[in-house]
């Protein structure tokens, strides 16, 4: 079992009990009925067993065994013993003037970290739902040339347990969890609509490439008796890790988005690396197969405006070539700037220009609105503070 040892807490982390062994928060169901065997609960209970325990962890938000008033007081002890409900720590939390807020997580150190690995989580609050974009990897190894994230070294994929625990923890932070009360400082959803409605695996590293804890987490994310978000509003982004693409409709149902970004092979060669391994062809060709796509289930297409590089009317209409035949959607992202970026944002008449060509043809084409940009959480901005520190450390000793 894959478990997160019980972290230190900070000073900004909610008060939790006092920890005790490894946290059951992120846990799958086989994850808990291990657990439960473990410490000697007999066969016959353990399905009634995980399903109460399910209940307390994701959809109660229960941060202590003490709560879990129909599980009996020995077994809430046993639990206790051996066990906790620890989040992991949420070292810095920054609110943007939008109401985005970025958390930078730090999981428990795992096998040989002398430090707790850290992740960007990004919560994005709009009138109608809630998104939260969570990070799949610790850094990312695909090195695309105008992502900020891509220039941090460190790297390491995040367990399932991690993965559902920003979840949990962001759900926390937004007082989403029954008894729990909205920040005051917060814009939120209206009334009504979930604060946590959409999750995006949009942050920090390439979730293809952390496959199977991608898709277990999709199924605790999922699961009707938990957290219960819908499988629809639930997206995995790609850089297009192509012979994972089929096995992610068919194994974890989840919604697809490809971060295309060019619309032809030399240039996305450049902007994204991953290219010249699965070039356009045969990553358009594993989206027209993506199962279980259809009109009312498009998958999105990613595309940064990048000022001069990318975003000409003829770039426009070849990519409504390209797209021909597949259910999609057009995101169209401004490019977001971060320190040393070697690009320019597009000129917003040139953004119009390039979304009119993509709409009259008939595509939806959101501009999406950057969020969160004065605190860095917007798109590709991302990068964790370990990183950030040891590039000053870097500086300093130059
Ligand atoms: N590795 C996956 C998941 C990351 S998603 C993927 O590539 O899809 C993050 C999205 O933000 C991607 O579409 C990425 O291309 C985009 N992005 C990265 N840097 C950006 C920037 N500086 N401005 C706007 N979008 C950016």
């Amino acid at each position: 079992m894959d478990l997160i040892a019980a972290p230190a807490l900070s000073t900004l982390a909610p008060p939790l009990q006092a920890a005790g062994g490894p946290s059951l928060v992120g846990a799958t169901r086989a994850d808990l009925a291990e657990a439960l065997t473990g410490i000697g609960v007999p066969a016959r209970e353990i399905r009634m067993r995980t399903a109460q325990l399910w209940h307390w962890i994701y959809f109660r938000g229960a941060t202590s065994f003490d709560e879990m008033a129909n599980v009996s007081k020995y077994l809430r002890a046993k639990l206790a013993e051996h066990f906790s409900l620890a989040r992991p720590e949420v070292a810095a939390e920054q609110i943007s003037a939008d109401g985005t807020r970025k958390w930078l997580i730090r999981f428990a150190p795992r096998d040989g970290e002398a430090k707790g690995a850290e992740v960007e989580c990004v919560y994005i609050p709009e009138s109608d739902r809630g998104t939260l974009c969570v990070s799949s990897q610790v850094g990312c190894t695909l090195t695309c040339s105008f992502c900020h994230t891509g220039t941090q070294h460190l790297v390491r994929n995040l367990t399932t347990q991690e993965i559902v625990a920003q979840a949990v923890v962001a759900r926390d932070r937004i007082g989403d969890f029954p008894g729990l009360k909205a920040p005051e400082n917060g814009l939120l959803p209206a009334e009504g609509s979930r604060f946590v409605s959409n999750i995006v695996f949009m942050g920090m590293g390439e979730p293809l490439y952390n496959f199977d804890h991608v898709r277990d987490a999709v199924s605790v994310l999922a699961d009707g008796e938990g957290l219960s978000l819908s499988k629809r509003r639930i997206t995995v982004s790609t850089a297009g890790v192509v012979p994972q693409i089929g096995p992610l409709g068919s194994e974890a149902g989840a919604m697809l988005a490809i971060s295309l970004h060019a619309v032809r092979d030399e240039l996305r060669d450049t902007l994204v690396p991953l290219n010249r391994k699965y070039p356009l062809k045969v990553l358009l060709d594993a989206c027209k197969n993506y199962p279980g796509a259809s009109n009312a289930r498009r998958i999105t297409f990613e595309y940064v405006m990048l000022k001069g590089i990318n975003d000409s009317p003829a770039e426009a209409r070849e990519l409504v070539r390209l797209l021909k035949g597949i259910p999609a959607k057009i995101n169209l992202i401004p490019f977001n700037p971060w320190p040393g970026a070697p690009y320019e944002c597009s000129d917003w008449e040139r953004i119009e220009k390039f979304s009119d060509i993509v709409f009259n043809a008939g595509y939806a084409s959101p501009v999406r609105t950057p969020r969160g940009r004065d605190i860095l959480a917007a798109c590709g901005q991302l990068k964790s503070e370990t990183e950030k520190l040891r590039a000053r450390a870097r500086l300093a000793s130059d």
